[in-house]
């Protein structure tokens, strides 16, 4: 065991404040890594005011990892000391059920181990998230990452940008096809610039007119203000398929009416409480209201390299870890461009 320095929420209530750590020494197939950047993701701050129920305190948050490999076991092939690489929202998983052979360790049967506010695959031993200075991750769930990229800015790809990617990829958006991305966020911006990437008709739907130029910016082609009734009505019939990236309750048969016939809308926001949806919203014109859940290694990987090849990072605001606390409410309050993340020098020092 090694002692780290971390932030830790203590209570639901209470700021997330320095917190010592125990990280396991390497095992046989470990990777150490000293983090550099994490990315700051709305379901941190979902999951340290215990928003959805089930929060173990004290929770280190932080699932969008990147850092430098500082130790490995000496069963470790793929990566050695001084490499580039990240983390992201799980660190193991069973490996062996129907959905980890297929790649999907996202949706494992028995369970997961999610970065952190979760259980290792010994079911006992809690995990801990990246606002750390080190985490000990097994080496399959490390990704490898382009050190030509700046890290700060390729940190968030690792939830926002593979929780959007892979929703895209699945439902085959191609190109011309009629993409609207509801919020503009951490995810929504990166849904906005990979679906552009991938050919699409991009509309941004937010409430929040100010950020009609940054969406311009972003990549995408129309901008509308869902908070002008009018606005939705136009709306009506037009899209194929509508990525909602909300984090607070709103009504989704508002948005199922914007969806052509056989259109799709996936949700990624998780809000805490949510409206009812009506039978007939989704019946008339044969719509489908479906989930994703950020998306398994090799798909993040595959990520990872779409947008290297695509010159596609996020836009950043990089902070010190003291101000994590103002950061979760700024990103409440939607005064976020578009991701934050922790400069993880600052808990060095
Ligand atoms: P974020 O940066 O806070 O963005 C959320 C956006 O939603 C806001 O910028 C805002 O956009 C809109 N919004 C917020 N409150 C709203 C309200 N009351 N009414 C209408 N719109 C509102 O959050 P994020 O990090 O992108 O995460 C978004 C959600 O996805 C969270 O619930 C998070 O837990 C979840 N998530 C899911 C997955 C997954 O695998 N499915 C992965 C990561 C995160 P506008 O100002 O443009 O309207
Ligand atoms: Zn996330």
């Amino acid at each position: 065991m090694t002692q780290v320095k971390a932030y830790a929420a203590q209570q639901a209530d209470q700021p997330l404040a320095l917190f010592d750590l125990d990280r396991r020494t390497p095992g046989e197939s470990d990777v150490e890594i000293e983090i550099l950047f994490c990315g700051v993701c709305h379901s941190d701050i979902h999951t340290a005011r215990n928003e959805w129920g089930g929060t173990k305190y004290p929770v280190v948050p932080g699932h969008e990892i990147v850092g430098k490999v500082s130790a490995i076991g000496t069963g470790v092939t793929k990566y050695k000391v001084g490499d580039t690489v990240g983390v992201g929202c799980f660190v193991d998983s069973c490996g062996h059920c129907n959905n980890c052979e297929k790649d999907l360790e996202q949706y494992c049967e028995n369970g997961n181990s999610q970065t952190y506010n979760s259980l290792l695959q010994d079911k006992k031993t809690i995990t801990y998230g990246g606002y750390s200075t080190h985490i000990v991750v097994t080496e399959k769930f490390v990704l490898s990452v382009s050190d030509k990229l700046p890290l700060e800015a390729v940190a968030p790809l690792l939830c926002a940008g593979i929780t959007t990617y892979s929703p895209l990829k699945h439902w085959n958006v191609k190109e011309g096809d009629k993409v609207a991305v509801v919020g503009l966020g951490g995810l929504g911006h990166m849904a906005v610039k990979i679906a552009a990437a991938m050919g699409a008709e991009v509309t941004m739907l937010s409430r929040s007119p100010e950020k009609e130029k940054d969406a311009d910016a972003l990549g995408a082609h129309h901008f509308e203000l869902t908070t002008v009734a009018e606005n939705m009505k136009k709306m009506s019939g037009r899209f194929d398929i509508i990525i909602d990236t909300v984090s607070a309750q709103h009504d989704y048969n508002e948005y199922l009416k914007l969806l052509k016939t056989d259109g799709t809308m996936v949700l990624l926001g998780v809000p805490p409480q949510m409206e009812q949806i009506h039978a007939g919203s989704l019946i008339f014109g044969r719509k489908s209201l479906v989930g994703s859940l950020v998306g398994g290694i090799k798909e993040t990987q595959e990520m990872l390299d779409f947008c290297a090849e695509h010159n596609i990072v996020s836009d950043v605001e990089v902070i010190s870890i003291d101000k994590v606390n103002e950061a979760y409410e700024r990103t409440i309050a939607g005064d976020v461009h578009y991701r934050f993340v922790i400069d993880m020098a600052s808990l060095k020092n």
